[in-house]
């Protein structure tokens, strides 16, 4: 391709929740900006993430997943703040990426793409997941009927976690994006501070180490953030909201919180390029995540 043909702009990834998402965005970065889990709503902040291509340049707007507010649920606050994060996204956006489940299609996707539909946004469907389809012969008819009587750019079956599809995805995407320099330089990868993303990996290992334990109104402060000479000094807070819920996230003896702290703790080395030195706490609030006073003070603010 011709190099001063280049193209820039910014793409939404919208999808239900678990769909794929964010893993989508790392791959397409080539690194982990945004965190991922099994749990639905393992995202809860609106993220850029940044591919950098020779031909071109995605800002990726990564989002919590849109899905039915649930009444009173002790979340509910939250709840409302995810879906006006995952609706902002859409402004100003030059094209979006619907993810899909392959071989599934559910009532919050059709959601989504009238969502999409309503913004007037091109949208390129990227049929996530076909690593996991034991037949793989329904894939075309799959295909056939998701596109039925609904217009994408393109349709791309990929998968994220195993990095195959994605060439012609990017392509397909770039096609979308008006013909500009690049906005933000080869080495940036995200639009978040790595104080943000210190306080991201802790959140990750907590979901991944707790699964279905973990209680939903859990997040974490980055306390402290201090450079020591080649060191990375990080103070992480976990806030649970009552005090049976801190015992679990400690484990016995303190086995869990150790474990967290280990995996957080590599991750961070990895994505910052530096030795970090990480302590967490756990300390209870209680009922803040039907308070959005409180949401607010802990960054969950638009
Ligand atoms: P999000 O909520 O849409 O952002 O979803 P995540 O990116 O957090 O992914 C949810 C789960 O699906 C994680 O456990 C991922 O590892 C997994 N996942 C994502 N993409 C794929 C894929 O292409 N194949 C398989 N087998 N799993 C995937
Ligand atoms: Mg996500």
């Amino acid at each position: 391709m011709d190099p001063t043909f280049h193209r820039a702009g910014s793409v939404a990834v919208i999808g239900r929740p678990n769909v794929g998402k964010s893993t989508l965005v790392n791959a397409l970065v080539g690194a982990k900006v945004s965190i991922t889990s099994k749990r639905p709503q393992t995202t809860r902040h609106r993220l850029l993430g940044i591919a950098t291509f020779p031909q071109g340049q995605i800002a990726l707007v990564d989002t919590p997943g849109l899905h039915r507010e649930q009444g009173k649920s002790t979340a509910s606050a939250m709840h409302r703040w995810m879906n006006r994060a995952a609706r902002g996204a859409l402004e100003g956006v030059d094209a979006a990426v619907l993810v899909v489940e392959a071989g599934r299609w559910d009532d919050e996707d059709t959601l989504a793409f009238d969502a999409l539909k309503e913004a007037g946004v091109p949208v390129v469907l990227a049929v996530n997941q076909v690593d996991k389809l034991r037949d793989k012969t329904a894939l075309l008819p799959y295909l056939a009927k998701v596109s039925a009587g609904r217009e994408f750019a393109s349709v791309h079956p990929i998968s994220a976690l195993k990095r195959s599809g994605l060439e012609a995805l990017v392509d397909d995407l770039l096609k979308l994006l008006p013909q500009a320099p690049p906005m933000y330089g080869e080495d940036e990868i995200t639009d978040k501070s790595q104080r943000f993303l210190a306080g991201e990996m802790v959140r990750e290992q907590l979901m991944r180490q707790l699964g279905a334990e973990l209680p939903y109104a859990t997040t974490v402060e980055i306390e402290r953030f201090v450079e020591d000479g080649e060191l990375l000094r990080i103070g992480a807070v976990i806030w649970v909201e009552r005090d049976g819920q801190k015992a679990i996230v400690i484990g016995k003896g303190g086995s869990r919180l150790r474990e967290v702290g280990t995996l957080a703790r590599s991750h961070m080395e990895q994505l910052f390029g530096r030795k970090v030195f990480l302590e967490t706490w756990v300390r209870v609030r209680e009922g803040w995540s039907d308070d959005e006073a409180a949401l607010r003070t802990l960054g969950y603010h638009d």
